[in-house]
């Protein structure tokens, strides 16, 4: 009876990698469904926002470039 409980209690995404937003660093409550997956990266819901809402060629918009461009090359 205890064993069964315990085996419904352990999360859906138990044993999977905790995902850590590539561009804030932090990590979304929600786990994996709170964001996007890139490669093996992961872009929280906030700043998949900010990226849509940032303008193109500003400070903002290249910072996250940049660490878009070192996700990807992560990944290989
Ligand atoms: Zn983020």
């Amino acid at each position: 009876m205890t064993k069964l409980m315990e085996t419904k209690k352990l999360p859906e995404k138990f044993g999977m990698l905790v995902p850590r937003c590539a561009i804030c660093e932090k990590v979304p409550q929600g786990g994996i469904r709170e964001g996007i997956k890139i490669r093996r990266g992961f872009i929280c819901t906030n700043c998949e926002r900010m990226i849509i809402g940032v303008d193109a060629g500003s400070n903002e918009y290249n910072q996250i470039l940049l660490k878009l461009r070192t996700l990807i090359k992560k990944a290989f």
